[in-house]
């Protein structure tokens, strides 16, 4: 029998041993070479495109001989006002892409010895890093896969039989449960959504799926609105999980991975953060048979072309 992919040791070419041992000045240089890829990691002036500049070695910073502009490696980038070491951030990412399901600002804190707010900040700048490349903008085709799943707003019962409440009823929810409504093509993207009602899926599905796809869902009865627009394969849950590939276990796939992390690492996830968990399962899904040192290539590229995050740019500094 073939060996599986995450057994090979073709999927492990990235440790944090090599990080450290290669250093600060050779993570510095990775930033650079991703920084700047065209010039192979020669400063270019983000204002005017110049590509000749002062360096500022001892801060580490750069002046462009065109228009005098400062800037560093991580300016304009979602890592810009980083304090902490190249090579520590490259630690995190390698830690990140790693873990299959996540993993908690907790432990990551405790793996890189920083506050458990730094990781917080840094693992959600990746997420929207790694948000980029599930949110493309593009629509989905061939065949796929739609169906939701809830997460969130739990009511714990009360101790006492008596004074236990009846959960199903509207009042005595959090209204914190959302609904992640994910499309999957068989042989290609993930991309999910946070509603509030998996019927909303409907809509995305119009939004987001090109015409001449094939979709499956399952017997949910919202779903037949869908064979308005398109050929649809149904499955009925209650009677089987596949009939003869009429199926949504791709979307089930990603659901368990969506769950394990959420449950396994997050423990508890608000509705504001859960879109970003939903696509980070989801680039991790999309992602599963890709060697982990072209994971953490992929991830600094990406965090290098994203702008300047609006959302966790001095965050903490905002909330205090
Ligand atoms: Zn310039």
């Amino acid at each position: 029998m073939a060996q599986h992919f995450l057994l090979s040791a073709a999927s492990r070419t990235l440790s944090l041993r090599s990080i450290y041992k290669a250093g600060e000045a050779a993570a510095y240089e990775t930033f650079c070479k991703m920084r700047w890829p065209e010039t192979d990691g020669e400063a270019v002036c983000p204002r005017c495109g110049h590509d000749e500049t002062y360096s500022i070695t001892t801060r580490r910073k750069f002046k462009c001989k065109g228009c005098a502009h400062q800037f560093s490696v991580t300016s304009g980038t979602i890592f810009a006002s980083r304090k902490m070491d190249f090579v520590d951030l490259l630690a995190a990412i390698c830690i990140i892409v790693n873990a299959s399901k996540g993993v908690s600002m907790v432990q990551l804190s405790r793996d890189l010895d920083c506050q458990c707010k730094t990781a917080f900040v840094l693992a959600h700048k990746l997420r929207e890093a790694m948000a980029l490349e599930v949110q493309t903008g593009e629509v989905l085709n061939g065949h796929v896969e739609v169906d939701g799943a809830y997460f969130g707003g739990h009511v714990r019962p009360e101790n006492r039989k008596e004074d236990r409440k009846d959960r199903r009823l509207k009042e005595n929810q959090t209204g914190k449960r959302r609904v992640v409504v994910v499309l999957r093509e068989r042989d290609g993207r993930t991309l999910p959504f946070v509603a509030k009602q998996e019927a909303e899926g409907v809509e995305l599905a119009k939004e987001n799926v090109s015409r001449t796809a094939t979709l499956s869902a399952d017997e949910a009865s919202h779903w037949d609105l869908l064979h308005a627009g398109w050929s649809v394969d149904r499955v009925n849950h209650s009677q089987m999980y596949s009939d003869h590939g009429k199926h949504t276990n791709m979307a089930e796939s990603y659901f368990s991975r969506l769950r394990r992390m959420v449950v396994g690492q997050h423990h508890h996830v608000s509705p504001q953060y859960l879109y970003q968990y939903a696509n980070h399962a989801a680039w991790l899904e999309d992602n599963r048979r890709t060697d982990n040192g072209t994971l953490a290539h992929i991830m600094v590229s990406n965090a290098m072309d994203a702008p300047v995050s609006r959302n966790w740019k001095g965050y903490w500094q905002r909330a205090a």
